[in-house]
C-alpha cells in the first residue's frame, strides 16, 4: 500500500439516515467535527469536512409509499431537517454528500465492481432472522423470543440468495495492523472493545438485498436483481466523495485520504472492523483515527422514542440560539463518555459560565474603555502588556488549542474559562474605577484597561472554533478588523499585538434565563412568562443595561440568579447611591405602571428616572419627596424614555414603599 498521508485534514461525521429525526446525539457527532475542523484551519491545516445524508433503503421506501411521493421526491422533501439543522448550528462543512447523488452512486458502482474483480465478492444464499427497522440480518443465537437483541422488535425469518463481501480474507490483516496502531481507535476503551470482538472468526458480509423485496438502492452493475445493502452504500461516502473531486478518482483521494472519523460508539464496529477491511481490499490505507464518543442521555435516563424523551437540537437553538447549545454539548460532558442531558445543567452553564464570566466581563470592560478614554482610545502601553497577562495566555490559552485537537474538549474550555477568571481577577484587583478618580494615574488606567482588552482579543480568538457568532460579537465590540474565518492562531495570538483600541459598546452577550429557559427581560415592561415581577415593576425603576445607552461601568444591571455567589464590600462600593429630592413626576404615556420623574441628586441637571411605581404613588405624593437613588446604572429606555438611575423600594403585596432618610439630607448626599 502506497503512503498517502498528506497535510490536509479530512474529518467526516457519518452521514444521517435521512429519515431519522435530529436528536441532540447528531448535534454532537456534527458540532465535536466542526470545532475541530475550526481548530485546524485557524492553525493554518487545509480542511475538508465532509457530512451528509444516508438516503437509501427499506425503511425510506416504505415511508415514501405511505406518503404517496416516489422515494427521491420523499428524501428531497426531507432533507432539510438535517441539513437546515446544521446551517442553523454554524456547522462549517465544506461538502454535504447525499447518498443519492449521481458522484456517490457512480464511486460505489465502482467499488464493486473493484471488489468483484479481486474475487473479495461471491453470491451466497442466506438464511436468517431480518430486523426490518434496522435492516439486518440476525442468527439464531443472537435473537432471543423472536426479538432482535438490538431493538427487541419482532424479526421474520428469511431466506435469500444475496451478494456477499469475504471479509473474513482480512481479518488477521486487521488485527495485526491495530496491534500496531492502537492510537487509531480511541478513546482506549473503544480500541480494547474492538480487539475483543475481533477474537471471534469475522463472518462474511452480506452486501446486497434483492430489489423484490428492497426496490430503493443502489443497483449492483453485475446483478440486476439486486440494490446495494444500506449500509454499505453509507459508509462508501468517505471514499466516493473524494474520487468525485479530482481529475481521476485517485488523484481526488491522495489529497484527502487518510480521514478522521467521528462516530457514536453505537456504530463502532461498522467503522473499525468493516470499514478498514474494505479500505484494505480497495488498497487503500486504514483511516487516520476513528473516535467513538459516547451517548447522552436525559435527566439520567436513556434517550429513546419510546419514552419521549428525545431532545431536538433545532427547539434549543430557537429557545438559547446556537453558541450556548454548542458550547453546552462540549463543556458538559468528557467526549468518548456518556454525558447527561438536563435543561437544569443547560440553563445552569448559560447563566454562570456565558452570562456571568464571559458576558459581563466583555460589558465591564468595553464600558470602562469608551467611558474613560472616549477620544483617543486605549493605546498600547510601551512597555505593551503586563507580563502577567502575558504569563496567563502563555499558560492557558495553547492549552485550549491543544485539547480540541486531541478530542479533549471540555477540558479545552476549562482552560479557555481559567484565562476568563484570571481577567475578571485582573478587573477586581486592579480596580480601574479607582485608578479613574485620580489623574495622575491615568496611564496606569490605560494600561489595566489595554490588558483586558487584549485579553478579551485573545478569549474571542480562541473561542472562535466553539462558538463563532460570540467571537464575532467579541471581535465587533473591540473593533478587531479580522473576520472569524479569517483568524489564525499564528497572525493573531501573540498578547499585546493590538496598537489601539477604540471600541464599541457590547450589548448584554448572554440574556440570563429563568428556570423555564426564558430570557429575562432587559427592558422593564416586556411581557414575561413566568410570575416575578419584571424589573421596574418591584417598586424600582430598572435600569438595566441597554444597547445603544451611554456607558457607565456596569456592575449590578441585572436582579442576581439564585445561585450566585455573595458579593463582597468592593462589589456594593461600586453601587453608587445617593439621596435625590424629586422635582416633578408625570406619567409616561401608555405604561399602566411607569412614571417619569425629574430626581434632583445634586447634580447641575435633574436626572430623568423611570419608576414603575404608579400603582403605588399619585405623582402628585412624590414631588418634593426625598428618595434613594442607584446613580451609577447604566441608563435604560423604557417605553421610548431614557431612564438614569433607578429608585430603591421595598416591594410589598400592597405595593411598594419607596425608601427614604430618617433625617433631612440635602440631594446627592452619598449612602453608605
Ligand atoms: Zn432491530
Amino acid at each position: 500500500m502506497a503512503d498517502l498521508r498528506t497535510p490536509w485534514v479530512y474529518l467526516t461525521t457519518p452521514i444521517y439516515y435521512v429519515n431519522d429525526v435530529p436528536h441532540i446525539g447528531h448535534a454532537y457527532t456534527t458540532i465535536a467535527a466542526d470545532v475541530l475542523a475550526r481548530t485546524h484551519r485557524q492553525g493554518g491545516a487545509p480542511v475538508f469536512f465532509l457530512t451528509g445524508t444516508d438516503e437509501h433503503g427499506q425503511k425510506v421506501w416504505q415511508s415514501a409509499e405511505r406518503h404517496g411521493l416516489s422515494p427521491q421526491l420523499y428524501v428531497d422533501r426531507i432533507l432539510p431537517r438535517f441539513r437546515d439543522l446544521w446551517s442553523r448550528l454554524a456547522i462549517s462543512n465544506d461538502d454535504f454528500v447525499r447518498t443519492t447523488q449521481p458522484r456517490h452512486i457512480k464511486g460505489v458502482s465502482e467499488v464493486l465492481t473493484r471488489l468483484r474483480e479481486k474475487g473479495d465478492l461471491y453470491e451466497g444464499s442466506y438464511e436468517g432472522w431480518y430486523c426490518l427497522p434496522d435492516e439486518r440480518f440476525w442468527t439464531d443465537k443472537d435473537v432471543e423470543n423472536g426479538l432482535c437483541p438490538d431493538c427487541h422488535r419482532p424479526v421474520e425469518r428469511i431466506s435469500e440468495t444475496n451478494i456477499f463481501f469475504r471479509m473474513s480474507r482480512y481479518q488477521d490483516w486487521l488485527v495485526s495492523w491495530y496491534e500496531s496502531h492502537p492510537e487509531a481507535i480511541r478513546p482506549e476503551s473503544r480500541y480494547n472493545e474492538i480487539m475483543g470482538f475481533l477474537k471471534k472468526p469475522l463472518s462474511d458480509l452480506c452486501i446486497s438485498r434483492p430489489k423484490s423485496r428492497v426496490p430503493w438502492g443502489i443497483p449492483i452493475p453485475f446483478a440486476p436483481d439486486y440494490v446495494t445493502y444500506v449500509w454499505f452504500d453509507a459508509l462508501l461516502n468517505y471514499v466516493t466523495v473524494p474520487w468525485s473531486l479530482g481529475a481521476t478518482p485517485e488523484e481526488g483521494l491522495s489529497r484527502l485520504w487518510p480521514a478522521v472519523h467521528i462516530i457514536g460508539k453505537d456504530i463502532l464496529t461498522t467503522h473499525a472492523v468493516y470499514w478498514p477491511i474494505l479500505l484494505a481490499a480497495l488498497d487503500l490505507p486504514p483511516p487516520r483515527l476513528i473516535f467513538a464518543h459516547g451517548w447522552w442521555t436525559v435527566d439520567g435516563e436513556k434517550m429513546s422514542k419510546s419514552r419521549g424523551n428525545v431532545v431536538d437540537p433545532g427547539a434549543l437553538v430557537d429557545l438559547f440560539g446556537a453558541d450556548p447549545v454548542r458550547f453546552f454539548l462540549l463543556r458538559e460532558g468528557q467526549f468518548g463518555q456518556d454525558v447527561d442531558f438536563s435543561r437544569e445543567a443547560l440553563i445552569n452553564r448559560i447563566n454562570r459560565d456565558l452570562a456571568n464570566d464571559l458576558g459581563n466581563l466583555l460589558s465591564r470592560v468595553t464600558a470602562m474603555a469608551f467611558r474613560y478614554f472616549p477620544e483617543t482610545g486605549v493605546a498600547r502601553p510601551e512597555a505593551g502588556c503586563s507580563p502577567a497577562l502575558k504569563e496567563a495566555a502563555e499558560a492557558l490559552l495553547p492549552q485550549v488549542r491543544l485539547r480540541t485537537l486531541s478530542l479533549e474538549f471540555h477540558r479545552a474550555l476549562q482552560s479557555l474559562w481559567e484565562f476568563v477568571a484570571f481577567l475578571n481577577r485582573h478587573v477586581d484587583a486592579r480596580a480601574p474605577w479607582v485608578l479613574a478618580r485620580d489623574p495622575a494615574l491615568r496611564e496606569d488606567l490605560s494600561a489595566v484597561l489595554y490588558d483586558l482588552l487584549e485579553g478579551l482579543r485573545l478569549t474571542g480568538l480562541y473561542l472562535a472554533p466553539f462558538m463563532p457568532e460570540t467571537a464575532g460579537k467579541i471581535m465587533e465590540a473591540l473593533e478587531v478588523p479580522a473576520g472569524i474565518s479569517l483568524l489564525s492562531y499564528e497572525t493573531h495570538g501573540l498578547p499585546g499585538l493590538e496598537a489601539l483600541y477604540r471600541v464599541r459598546l457590547a450589548g448584554a452577550l448572554f440574556p440570563k434565563r429563568d428556570a423555564q429557559g426564558n430570557p429575562l427581560s432587559e427592558e422593564g415592561e416586556k411581557p414575561r412568562k413566568s410570575s416575578s415581577p419584571a424589573p421596574g415593576e418591584s417598586g424600582t425603576a430598572a435600569a438595566a443595561p441597554a444597547k445603544d445607552s451611554a456607558p457607565a461601568p456596569a456592575v449590578l444591571g441585572e436582579a442576581p440568579a439564585p445561585e450566585e455567589p455573595p458579593i463582597n464590600y468592593a462589589d456594593f462600593q461600586k453601587v453608587q447611591l445617593k439621596t435625590g429630592v424629586v422635582r416633578e413626576a408625570v406619567p409616561v404615556p401608555k405604561s399602566k405602571k411607569l412614571l417619569r420623574l425629574s430626581v434632583d441628586i445634586g447634580e447641575a441637571e435633574p436626572r430623568t428616572v423611570v419608576a414603575g411605581i404608579s400603582g403605588s404613588y399619585s405623582p402628585e405624593e412624590l414631588v418634593g419627596k426625598t428618595v434613594v437613588v442607584v446613580a451609577n446604572l447604566t441608563p435604560a429606555t423604557l417605553m421610548g424614555v431614557t431612564s438614569r438611575g433607578m429608585l430603591l423600594a421595598a416591594s410589598t403585596e400592597n405595593g411598594v414603599s419607596l425608601l427614604t432618610v430618617d433625617r433631612s439630607a440635602p440631594p446627592g448626599s452619598g449612602i453608605k
